[in-house]
């Protein structure tokens, strides 16, 4: 009779609670064990950061307890991660447990770092978890008119595309409460651009914003309300809406995981790390060349569910990701756009369109439902 295998995943977020399911899915409980680790009882789809902030949402469809969201035949233990031990095939937990694995899944995601930038906290805005996108919809019904600009923080790993969508919906919102000729729209474009964010800057320079482009920030001084750049530029604001920087699980850092870029390196085929061929990292935490969002973590889980359910019923599986990935970005009037790329098709806008943007208004019900339970 064969050995049942053990597989921990840990990281209760997207990626994971997706990749635990759809592995149970494909395997016998018989066969395959699985625990699920992860230290947030409660699951915010952060996609719908932008629209709460807008008030196009309402943030209580857009939270649910996690262990709502784990399949059954799954152990999901709340705990947080102390240390990864790949040498000796085990994890520990801060509650003093340890677990052996047969398999192991990092699915950690990544921090706000808001202290990377000099001045943002307390002063700079955003939506990147559901208290800040609370936060941020007072000062935005509070907004009069003045000086709105919005901008990703270099290093961050959050999605690009969704600073963009709430330059959409702050230009349409600010048009709807007639405050057009009262504000001033900038948007801060950085060194990290792609193909598709010169497609998306030109539809927002058509709306009005001014793109400032290569503006390397360097610092936020609150005294006089400006945005400085590193060489010397500055932009002042009323409402200062930008993307935080980010660090990476201090899990992965004190167990000697990630490399001076913040990520854990993988093969960006197989996803497993180079020295530990029986260990994973999936969504946020891998350094995969794919943009960092929820599109890409879901295709990551989907194909490493597969490939395991191969692995541990020691069938072959001759297979790769492909670096898929989606986003879809609300532009206002009814529509969106949605940009798809994989590693050999650079990332691409649509034509907005209301199919789109139908997609997206829906997507809090199809998440919860479909995608996250493994099923799509
Ligand atoms: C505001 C916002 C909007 C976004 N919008 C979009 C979008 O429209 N489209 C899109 O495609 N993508 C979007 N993204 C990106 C997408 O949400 C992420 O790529 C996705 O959530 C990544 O999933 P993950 O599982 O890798 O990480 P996470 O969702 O961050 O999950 C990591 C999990 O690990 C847990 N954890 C961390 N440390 C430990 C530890 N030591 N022990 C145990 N557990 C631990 C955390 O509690 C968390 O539950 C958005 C992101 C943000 C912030």
């Amino acid at each position: 009779m064969a050995v049942r295998k053990r597989l921990i995943v840990v990281g209760d977020g997207a990626s994971g609670i997706s990749l635990a399911n759809r592995v149970r899915m494909l395997t016998n409980n018989n066969d395959v064990e699985i625990v699920l680790i992860g230290s947030n009882p409660t699951h915010f789809l952060k996609e719908d950061g932008p629209q709460i902030a807008v008030g196009l949402k309402n943030y209580k469809n857009s939270v649910k307890n996690t262990d709502f969201l784990v399949n059954f035949g799954i152990a999901y233990i709340q705990d947080e991660v102390v240390r990864v031990d790949p040498a000796n095939k085990t994890v520990s937990a801060k509650s003093g447990k340890s677990y052996d694995y047969d398999f192991l899944v990092l699915a950690l995601g990544g921090n706000i770092f808001a202290e990377g930038i000099p001045g943002y906290v307390g002063e700079a805005r955003h939506f990147h978890d559901l208290q800040h996108a609370q936060e941020l919809k007072e000062y935005v019904e509070q907004f009069k008119g003045g000086n709105i600009v919005i901008g990703n923080s270099p290093g961050s790993r959050m999605n690009p595309y969704l600073t963009y969508e709430f330059a959409f919906l702050i230009s349409e919102l600010i048009n709807n409460k007639k405050l057009a000729s009262a504000t001033k729209l900038h948007l801060i474009s950085g060194k990290d651009s792609d193909s598709a964010t010169d497609a998306i800057e030109a539809k927002l320079k058509a709306l009005g914003f001014e793109v400032h482009k290569d503006f390397d920030i360097s610092g936020i001084s609150s005294k006089n309300r400006e945005i400085q750049s590193s060489d010397g530029k500055a932009i002042k604001y009323d409402l200062l809406v930008l993307s935080p920087p980010s660090s990476p699980e201090e899990v992965l850092v004190t167990s000697g995981l990630v490399g001076e870029n913040g990520f854990v390196s993988v093969d960006k085929f197989k996803l497993n790390l180079k020295n530990y061929k029986e260990v994973y990292a999936i969504g946020e935490c891998n350094d995969a060349p794919v943009p960092k969002c929820l599109g890409s973590s879901l295709h990551q889980a989907e194909y490493l569910a597969k490939m395991l359910a191969h692995k541990m019923s020691g069938a072959y599986y001759d297979s790769n990701y492909d670096g898929s990935s989606i986003s879809s970005i609300l532009i206002g009037d009814s529509r969106s756009v949605t940009v798809y790329s994989n590693y050999n098709k650079l990332p691409a806008p649509t034509e907005g369109s209301f199919t789109d943007h139908m997609l997206n208004i829906t997507s809090t019900e199809t998440y919860f439902s479909a995608a996250v339970r493994g099923v799509f």
